[in-house]
């Protein structure tokens, strides 16, 4: 579907820096709007394995990328040791991130996006040439300086620029919150074939994750406070990471006859807040905007989570520039309440390692970010009708939503219906709200008695 509107300056070129799984949502979706998209992505520095829910399979489906989602490997077992107690309840897939980058990759030239290997050195904020038809003189724009192997660096010139580096990306400047300093230690280990399983187990110094693939593969992962890990040198972290992990019990049957293999990677899992994450001209997404500690296990869900808004707020940057205050005000309102809602949740998460919690490591997460609660109690006078921005279709619009302390951004819809003109139906009929919402509903009047218990549920009414 073509985007409708005006656009002020013709045909934008828009580049995406980086192509994992945020970056290629948004370019796929802006592709979609008609948008010409040139996607810049190196490949992924080191191998890693990580463990996916069936959120991440929706949202890599909603951005478009079923052939990646068709490739995935069926869910397998994960055990979880947590403050001494043993749970093998949960499953999740194990994938292998460069597998996803190349089914990504794919997806993105299939839709016509043009995708160009190379490190992007530097970008830089450029007046740049108008082109013919647009009335001459110079528009602003960035100039992006690439490299790819031993060639001459190249540039490339943007109307509009998506910053996708995930946490590679520069901080350019911007404000960023920072989360107590993490490091994860990833090392492959190669062994017998044994069954896909994965696993996680605290320990005074931090946690542990563990993942075995059919072809004998596994990951060993240590997740380390900076600060007190007194980390040894390069060459002996590979001891250092077995005398951990040989003292938990989650990680004999991935040590099991295995050996590690190379030296392990450092991967910073610092939780980060970009806390400007868009402009008139660029905008970042997933990671490069926020990214949370790996304990979630929802990196991938949330970095499509702010890829997937993207597309629609840059559609209404360029064509109604009159409504930027509103697009970004949006872009950065949703960034901030999906970060703190997962640092918050993995604060809960380290609150109940109870064993350890005097440990350096325990200590600092147990009590970041803050002391909110993930969930807020609702009374019916806090439910308020209000105007706020909304995500509508190939734009960001102003709607009347519902909003709670639970919800502070609004609620618009519900399967399709507006909220807003049934919870007034309700108030201005106290005697007889269902009835006021069956009217309300119309042709959906069926609907009114289980969405009255739901707004009763959620303390609404
Ligand atoms: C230790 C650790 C464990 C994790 N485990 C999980 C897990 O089990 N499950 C999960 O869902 N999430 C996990 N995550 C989070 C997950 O990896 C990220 O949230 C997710 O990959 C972010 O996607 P993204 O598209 O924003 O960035 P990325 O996936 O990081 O993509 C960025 C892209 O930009 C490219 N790039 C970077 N710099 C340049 C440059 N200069 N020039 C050109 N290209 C460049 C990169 O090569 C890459 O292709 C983990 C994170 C960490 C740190």
């Amino acid at each position: 579907m073509a985007a409708t509107g005006k656009l002020h300056r013709a045909d934008p070129h828009i580049v995406v820096l980086g192509a994992g799984p945020a970056g290629g949502a948004v370019a796929l979706g802006l592709r979609r709007l008609g948008y010409r998209v040139s996607v810049v992505a190196e490949p992924r520095p080191f191998a890693a394995l990580e463990g996916v829910s069936e959120r991440v399979l929706a949202g890599l489906s909603q951005a478009g990328f079923a052939n990646a989602v068709a490739a995935m490997p069926e869910p397998s077992p994960r055990q979880v040791t947590w403050n001494g107690e043993t749970s093998g309840a949960n499953t999740e897939r194990l994938i292998r991130r460069v597998e996803l980058d190349r089914a990504i990759g794919a997806e993105l030239v299939a839709q016509g996006v043009k995708l160009i290997a190379g490190r992007v050195r530097s970008c830089r904020a450029q007046s740049l040439a108008q082109v013919q038809g647009d009335g001459g003189g110079e528009r602003e724009g960035y100039s992006v300086e690439m490299q790819s192997g031993s060639a001459p660096p190249f540039m490339l010139e943007a109307d509009f620029l998506v910053e996708a580096r995930g946490r590679a990306a520069p901080g350019a400047g911007l404000e960023r919150l920072r989360g107590p300093e993490t490091v994860s230690l990833l090392q492959a280990w190669q062994g017998p074939a044994m069954a896909p399983r994965s696993a996680v187990q605290s320990f005074d110094a931090g946690w542990a994750w563990m993942a075995a693939t059919a072809d004998g593969q596994r990951y060993l992962q240590l997740t380390l406070d900076v600060a007190s890990a007194a980390l040894p040198p390069k060459e002996q972290l590979t001891e250092f990471c077995v005398k951990r992990l040989a003292r938990l019990s989650q990680a004999q049957p991935f040590m099991q006859d295995a050996r590690p293999l190379g030296q392990p990677h450092a991967r910073t899992s610092t939780p980060i807040l970009c806390r400007e994450p868009v402009g008139n001209n660029w905008i970042r997404v997933g990671d490069a905007a926020m990214a949370v500690d790996p304990l979630s296990g929802n990196g991938i869900f949330q970095s499509l989570s702010s890829a997937l808004q993207a597309p629609a707020v840059i559609n209404t940057l360029l064509r109604h520039p009159e409504r930027s205050a509103q697009a970004r005000a949006f872009h950065q309102a949703r960034v901030e309440h999906l970060f703190y809602r997962f640092a918050r949740i993995g604060r809960d998460f380290y609150d109940m390692e109870q064993d350890c919690a005097a440990e350096p490591f325990w200590q600092a997460r147990r009590a970041w970010p803050d002391t909110e609660a993930v969930h807020q109690s609702v009374t019916p006078a806090q439910v308020k009708i209000a105007r706020r921005a909304v995500l509508n279709g190939d734009l960001i619009d102003e709607a009347e939503v519902v909003v709670t302390p639970d919800q502070p951004l609004g609620m618009w819809h519900l399967n399709g219906v507006a909220l807003a003109p049934l919870l007034q139906a309700c108030r201005d009929a106290p005697d007889a709200p269902e009835q006021a919402l069956a009217k309300a509903l119309g042709q959906h009047r069926a609907r009114a008695g289980a969405l009255l218990q739901w707004m009763r549920n959620g303390g609404w009414v």
